[in-house]
């Protein structure tokens, strides 16, 4: 799967977002190693605390169905050619579960995507192994 594909999956769940609060809604489509996609988009609420951003939706609904190896994520949000990188808080759930090499794919701000490594956007990480 190509990275537009994956971005394009990506911009596509982002019509299943609950985001009546910050009207700010996000896509992501999680790759695993076996080929096999998960979507998510964020998921707002009054509470605010209880909010879950797109990219932990993914990673939850993968992790929960057993998947534990990862190849690259897509992360859509806003308008088409928003970019919108992911939060702390998702990186380090990607920290978790993926090595550094794992790759975040994101617009490039012109039609087209971006393509990071974790370790890029996360480069002093807090991994299991510190434990
Ligand atoms: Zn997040």
């Amino acid at each position: 799967m190509t990275d537009r594909e994956l971005f394009s999956l990506a911009v596509a769940v982002k019509v299943r977002s609950y985001s009546p609060y910050s009207g700010f809604a996000v896509g992501a489509a999680l790759l695993c190693a076996d080929g096999t996609v998960y979507t998510g988009s964020n998921i707002e609420n009054a509470s605010y605390t209880p909010t879950v951003c797109a990219e932990r939706v993914a990673f939850f609904k993968a992790v929960s169905e057993g998947k534990r190896d990862f190849t690259a994520i897509a992360v859509a949000g806003g308008e088409s050619d928003t970019t919108c990188p992911p939060c702390g808080v998702c990186r380090q759930v990607m920290a978790e579960f993926c090595t550094a090499d794992f790759a975040v794919v994101l617009s490039d701000g012109n039609g087209g995507t971006q393509r990071y490594t974790l370790a890029q956007l996360l480069p002093f990480r807090f991994p299991a192994d510190n434990l």
